[in-house]
């Protein structure tokens, strides 16, 4: 649980979250983990192992689909009307 005002101790919570998440990894998924940076990791961790809200698991699956690069731009301007995740993307302009 996050403690407010105390950022080291977030910090470490967040940490030792990260670590337990990055345990439930199979190997492939540990495999493609290592390549994703850090501040993408959470969300692709919380969703290969169930632990994701599906708002979350769609996330995951755009910025996996992106390849982890300018991100918000890229989702945000999916031009992939066919995949069945377009109308839930993230970073979606605003109409
Ligand atoms: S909505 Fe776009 S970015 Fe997200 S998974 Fe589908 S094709 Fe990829």
């Amino acid at each position: 649980m996050l403690v407010r005002g105390n950022s080291e101790e977030n910090r470490l919570v967040a940490q030792r979250s990260r670590d337990d998440a990055r345990k439930s990894l199979d190997a492939k998924q540990e495999i493609i983990a290592s390549g994703i940076p850090s501040r993408n990791l959470m969300v692709f961790m919380k969703a290969v192992i169930g632990e994701a809200t599906p708002r979350q698991a769609i996330k995951a699956k755009c910025q996996s689909c992106v390849g982890w690069e300018n991100i918000s731009d890229q989702v945000g301007n999916c031009e992939n009307t066919e995949c069945p995740l377009h109308p839930y993307r993230p970073y979606k302009p605003k109409a």
